[in-house]
């Protein structure tokens, strides 16, 4: 069974003086062990799309379904319930709670999925090499080591499924390198991976690339 599957995505948004077309029927599938690349120029609906795979946004059109089950049109609770246990997301914008430090973020994040015990914590710290930082606030975090705790945070639960934003937009060349190592070994141990990338180096590392351009899936 695949991961995740779209169908037919639509999104339209609307402004005072025009209508933009942020998706026009995309349809993808993403299956277990596989990392996918999701590529296309700024403003080619990337962000739009990973909403709407991931429930936090409602497509105008199209469903999506997560390993069997339907996502889309369903009570926000449920779309709440289903992210919480499918999915891990890293998202441009930190994700990271600003009065807690990196290890009460993930500690928060475990407790949500009824997994906060100690020695996981200490994994998942020393996973992103945040042991040192580990009782840092997130103002007190450089781009790339806020980008590491949203990591460990977004694979805290062991989500089957990873979506991630531009993860390493914002960071140097060896978190970058770091990151991809993660993605790697994600795949390794079978769960899915999709991230919106800009990078050339990221994007060559995956086993298949989706491009998107105004809104359509376009040929690699
Ligand atoms: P990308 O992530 O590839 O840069 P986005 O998904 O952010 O692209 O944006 C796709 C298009 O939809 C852009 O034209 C953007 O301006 C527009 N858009 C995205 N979100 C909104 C919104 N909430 N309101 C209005 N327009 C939006
Ligand atoms: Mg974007």
């Amino acid at each position: 069974m695949s991961a995740l599957v779209a169908h037919e995505l639509y999104r339209f948004f609307h402004t005072a003086e025009e209508e933009i077309f942020a998706l026009r029927g995309v349809s993808l599938s993403l299956s277990p062990g596989e990392f996918v690349a999701l590529i296309g120029p700024s403003g080619s609906g990337k962000t739009t799309l990973l909403s709407c795979l991931t429930g936090l946004d409602e497509p105008d059109g199209g469903h999506v379904i997560v390993s069997g089950e339907r996502l889309t049109r369903r009570s926000e609770t449920t779309r709440a319930k289903i992210r919480a246990r499918q999915f891990g997301i890293l998202l441009q914008s930190s994700i990271l709670f600003a009065h807690l430090n990196v290890e009460q973020n993930i500690r928060f994040q475990l407790l949500l999925a009824g997994k906060a015990e100690r020695a996981r914590i200490d994994r998942l710290i020393e996973m992103v090499g945040l042991q040192h930082r580990a009782k840092a606030l997130p103002t007190e975090l450089s781009g790339g080591e806020t980008a590491r705790a949203g990591l460990a945070v977004a694979l805290a639960a062991d989500p089957p499924i990873l979506i991630a934003d531009e993860p390493t937009a914002e960071v140097d060349r060896d978190t970058e390198v770091r990151l991809i190592d993660h993605f790697e070994a994600r795949r390794r141990t079978g769960l899915a991976t999709l991230l919106a990338t800009h990078s050339a180096a990221l994007a060559q590392r995956a086993d298949r690339i989706i491009r998107l351009h105004d809104g359509r899936v376009v040929d690699v």
